[in-house]
């Protein structure tokens, strides 16, 4: 049996943006500043469920100050882009697996789970009727934010709240390299955890980003663009960097074996990971989901049996990571710059993603 979908109303804005100050936009979107014409709001009350799906023109929230999320943060949310493809029609990446991890997160903050068809149809509402705000060329997409938030109005915390808000949003984002690539550098992060065993790691919820801030400004401080997150316990199994995943990279040329953390419960379940799991296999590379230590790292870097180092996550899609630095010591990764297999897993997953290559995964949700 099929979930008959909820009805959206759309309310399309009397005043959208004029044609210029959108292209005006679009000529330099940065990352996260314009948002588009519209959004998109789903209600859900216990006993009732899912309902007032709307489609209304972008505007701030009323909110109670009692409002739950202001005070005890039961709040998660997604990111994936929308690219304009090659014959000029829009596709966005992988929305099903966003909306199952959606769910996963609704799960463990013990909120309301939307049903991911609900999911993809909102998305769909809202990138058909801001159609104009997906740039083309150059990298450019248009970047897209579901998020629900607890929107009872109480501050009673024995229990989650009794009423949510899903909402998405849209951004227009340039090029994440306008100047070409960049590999970045690393800070190990010792005195500061992101996540414990138990804990809300594997959840994509804004606590997660708040607790880290503070070890983002030490990075920044020892003169690192990004932290790496260890392990809770040991402080030295490698789990993430920042908002990415990583990947590092044996050996070299087509014999290269290509290897990520594994899921352990502690680091986010990427959707670019699990992607270039499957591109890396097929491309005919070994890969493999491993524990890997500072140590590691560091020796392998040394004796060169690493030879590249990779983050990935939507926003950047694959950033090189050329150093590291850590209270132990500092160490170069490859001769620094980007590595060929690095570039090569960007030029295929951008590939598919832009509708330049084929898409022998299905992975393209076409906008009708
Ligand atoms: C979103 C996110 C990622 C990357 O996930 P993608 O689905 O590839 O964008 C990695 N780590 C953290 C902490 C994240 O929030």
């Amino acid at each position: 049996m099929t979930t008959p979908s909820l009805p959206f109303d759309l309310k399309p804005s009397a005043q959208p943006v004029s044609d210029a100050d959108r292209e005006a936009a679009l000529a330099d979107p940065g990352f996260g500043r314009h948002f588009t014409d519209h959004m998109v709001t789903i209600r859900w009350t216990e006993g009732r469920g899912w309902h007032d799906a709307r489609l209304q023109p972008y505007a701030p929230l009323s909110m109670d100050p009692a409002s739950m999320v202001l005070h005890y943060s039961q709040e998660i949310f997604e990111g994936l882009k929308a690219y304009r493809q090659a014959d000029g029609t829009v596709a966005v990446f992988r929305p099903e697996a966003n909306g199952e991890r959606f769910q996963r997160s609704a799960r463990r903050m013990a909120m309301p789970e939307l049903p991911v068809e609900t999911f993809v149809e909102a998305i769909d509402v809202l990138v058909r009727q801001d159609e104009a705000w997906v740039p083309s060329g150059g990298e450019q997409t248009l970047y897209l934010r579901p998020f629900m938030f607890a929107s009872e109005v109480g501050l009673g915390i024995n229990r989650p709240a009794n009423e949510y808000t899903f909402m998405v949003i849209a951004s227009p984002a340039g090029a994440y390299f306008p100047r070409g690539i960049k590999p970045v550098s690393v800070w190990l992060s010792k005195d500061y955890v992101r996540a414990a065993p138990g804990g809300t790691g594997e959840a994509k919820t804004g606590g997660n980003y708040a607790g880290a801030f503070l070890a983002q400004a030490e990075a920044t401080r020892n003169g690192c663009d990004q932290v790496v997150w260890l392990d809770a316990v040991e402080r030295r199994w490698v789990e993430e960097m920042g908002g990415m995943n990583l990947y590092f990279v044996r050996g070299e040329g087509e014999d290269a074996e290509i290897v990520t953390p594994q899921l352990t419960g502690t680091l986010l379940p990427g959707i670019t990971r699990d992607s270039l799991l499957r591109i890396a296999s097929d491309l005919g590379h070994t890969t493999g989901e491993v524990k890997i230590s500072t140590d590691d790292w560091r020796q392998g870097s040394a004796d060169g049996t690493i030879s590249e180092v990779f983050a990935c996550g939507t926003a950047a899609v694959i950033t090189p990571v050329g150093s590291v630095r850590s209270a132990e010591g500092d160490w170069t990764v490859g001769d620094g710059q980007p590595g060929p297999i690095t570039q090569r897993l960007r030029a295929e997953l951008l590939g598919i993603q832009t509708g330049q290559r084929p898409d022998p995964y299905g992975w393209m949700h076409r906008i009708r």
